[in-house]
């Protein structure tokens, strides 16, 4: 039986995720932005979370914790990163351990760049990865604690995964990342492409993801920073890649 999934939003741009093992019934909530939503999520389809598998320490990933807990009995699993404080943690992972869900299988990539402690849980058999705050669909995360350098080197941790895994984010952010990248590459019709499909989901009230890793490797411009035309249309042809995404992380800052 395949894995189910389910978004929600919370607070105000944050996503909510669940994933489900109907085999042994575990359910994961992916970080815990709030706790309401969350477990509003799970009596609606009737089912008890688990784990929650946190991604970094922000607390808008976290502030839900000890209320499901509490709730629940849950375990907590958390990135190996000790330096911030993340309360109930249940268990430690860090780059190459595999988290079980029931019988699902997390494997941890570290992602730092966002924050230091930043992870990523890639469900291979799902062909399903969250990347939170590393990763948004045609955007990235502000690089807060780490430096660009190590950012780039975290979203090609990403990008190394199969073109048809499918990408969950911690936000909705695709609408200004979409307008943001047009100002790097107008001519992508990829982009164009993701612009038309982002307004039909918006206008529908449909979340914008899960995208997949090949539609955001063609559109995504914080992933084509190794992309000739990109480092050119940034004044920065001949520059490492990490220069160029530091460039574009710069100009989104600033837009
Ligand atoms: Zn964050």
């Amino acid at each position: 039986m395949a894995a189910e999934i389910r978004l929600f939003t919370c607070l105000t741009d944050n996503f909510g995720a669940l994933i489900h093992d109907p085999a042994t019934k575990a359910t994961a909530s992916i970080d815990a932005p709030e706790a309401g939503p969350i477990a509003k999520a799970l009596e609606r389809e009737g089912w008890q979370l688990t784990d929650i598998l946190i991604t970094h320490h922000h607390h808008d990933h976290v502030g839900g914790v000890a209320a499901l807990k509490q709730k629940y009995g849950c375990r907590v699993v958390a990135p190996h990163d000790r330096s911030t404080k993340i309360a109930n943690v249940d268990l430690r992972a860090g780059h190459g351990d595999v988290v079980k869900v029931g019988g699902l299988s997390a494997r941890v990539l570290e992602t730092p760049g966002h924050t230091l402690d930043h992870i990523a849980y890639v469900f291979d058999g799902e062909k399903t990865v969250f990347a939170a705050d590393t990763l948004f669909s045609i955007g990235c995360g502000r690089v807060i604690e780490g430096t660009p350098e190590m950012m780039w080197q975290s979203l090609l941790k990403l990008r190394a995964l199969p073109d048809d895994t499918r990408i969950y984010c911690g936000h909705e952010y695709t609408k200004a990342n979409v307008a943001f990248a047009k100002t790097v590459e107008p001519d992508n019709a990829a982009l164009r492409t993701r612009a038309t499909e982002v307004d039909k989901l918006l206008a529908a009230r449909e979340p914008t993801i899960p995208s997949t890793m090949g539609a955001e490797k063609a559109a995504n411009p914080f992933l084509r920073a190794d992309v000739p035309e990109v480092a050119k249309s940034v004044g920065l042809a001949g520059n490492p890649a990490w220069k160029v995404f530091a460039e574009i992380r710069e100009r989104k800052n600033r837009s």
